[in-house]
């Protein structure tokens, strides 16, 4: 299989041109193609020489990903459903700063991105891992995920500014400004911060995830720091001493959702194979290397673990492991039994952890069906194609 260019560090590049008798500054160059000015084909690339391009295009893919469907608008939370070459789907979640719902909208946006396609874990209440597990993306997969929703939200907004133009002076012979090739602000990027926390688990793909990481924490690639990178894992304890080793100080969460094992096994059958005191036990080396505060994700799931007595193990993990808890009101999904506790219940639990000195947080918005964790879209997607044949 040809390797894609969004696959190289910039030295396997250089080492690249370099053979072919290029010029130095044809690396830089074409990084800037690349990652800033997010080239979709090899044509585009209009200042290197035609012999150039096609040695390139004879060499290494240009992988893009195809929008299969989107949801959402520029200034709220927006899904991108991606195709993939060999069809398969995987979803990107783009979120903004300050959803205009809540104050002024920001340019600067979070995105959550995509591992696998479908998940191995079968955590109960999830939409990811219904189908099972299909594939382990590629680092170019990964990395494409930011660069092609910067690239749509570029054309929206040139879309925008065009539609504003012809309102404005409705007369066909209006010139309008071409279309921006560079992002909002120049070279920085729309997306400054990354959650891994998509579709699939992310330890479980290591090798291209860290390969993805980096090219989107490099300076001559994403730009994106280290620190706005975090990871969620449903728990890989092995995987977690691995990353604990990595010299790149990306964040953690982890996906806790029961503070015994009782609770958590129920649900995340992961917690069979690397139980609490397993996973802990890898937290402390993880601490002890990085001293970062952790998160853990705990989603309120009603009658399953919102009950208080999760309150006193949960506070004593999270003192013990200085993290910091979300909570987040559980997404309901099409054809699993779980729901969400009433709202009351949700702050009556963030009240008890806090009155046991917790730094926890409870996720309010609104506006759910567009919010709804990652995987649904795919799924909702693939029922109706199933559906349609
Ligand atoms: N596999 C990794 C990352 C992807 S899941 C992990 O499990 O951490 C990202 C987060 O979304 C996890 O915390 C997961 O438990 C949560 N999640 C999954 N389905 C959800 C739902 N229906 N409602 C709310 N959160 C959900
Ligand atoms: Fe996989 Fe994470 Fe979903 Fe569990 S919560 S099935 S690990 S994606």
């Amino acid at each position: 299989m040809p390797i894609d260019i969004k696959s190289l560090t910039r030295d396997e590049l250089a080492a690249h041109l370099q053979k072919w008798g290029q010029p130095a500054y044809r690396t830089d160059q074409v990084l800037d193609w690349l990652y800033r000015r997010r080239a979709a084909s090899w044509d585009a690339m209009s200042n290197l020489p035609k012999a150039l391009r096609e040695k390139l295009r004879g060499h290494f893919t240009l992988q893009t990903l195809e929008l299969a469907r989107k949801q959402g608008s520029s200034d709220t939370t927006q899904k991108f459903l991606w195709k993939l070459a060999d069809g398969a789907l995987i979803e990107s979640v783009l979120i903004p700063a300050n959803p205009a719902l809540y104050g002024e909208a920001s340019d600067r946006h979070t995105l959550c991105i995509s591992t696998q396609v479908g998940c191995a874990y079968g955590c109960k209440f999830c939409a990811s891992g219904l189908d099972g597990w299909k594939r382990n993306l590629r680092p170019e997969e990964i990395v494409e995920q930011v660069i092609a929703v910067e690239r749509w939200s570029s054309a929206d907004e040139n879309e925008k500014r065009r539609k504003g133009a012809e309102e404005n002076f409705p007369l066909p012979s209006v010139p309008l400004s071409p279309p921006r090739a560079e992002p909002p602000g120049g070279s920085e990027r729309l997306i400054n911060n990354i959650v891994v926390m998509g579709m699939g688990e992310p330890l479980a793909n290591y090798e291209n995830l860290l390969a993805a990481l980096r090219l989107l924490n490099a300076p001559w690639g994403g730009g994106i720091g280290a620190r706005k990178i975090t990871v969620s894992t449903s728990g890989l304890a092995p995987q977690i001493r691995k990353l604990a080793d990595e010299p790149e100080q990306f964040r953690l969460a982890i996906s806790l959702h029961g503070a015994t094992d009782e609770v958590r096994a129920t649900i995340m059958p992961v917690n069979k194979k690397y139980p609490l005191k397993e996973l802990t036990a890898a937290l402390d080396y993880y601490l002890s290397k990085h001293g970062r505060m952790i998160t853990f994700e705990y989603i309120l799931i009603a009658g399953v673990n919102d009950r208080l007595d999760q309150i006193r193990p949960l506070a004593a993990l999270a003192r013990r492991l200085h993290a910091k808890v979300n909570l987040i009101p559980y997404n309901k999904v099409e054809g699993l039994p779980w729901a969400r506790p009433e709202e009351k219940e949700c702050e009556a639990f963030l009240k008890a952890l806090e009155n046991e000195d917790v730094t926890a947080t409870l996720r309010r918005e609104k506006g759910h069906d567009i919010d709804a964790a990652c995987g649904q879209l795919r799924l909702k997607t693939e029922r109706e194609l199933a559906a349609a044949v």
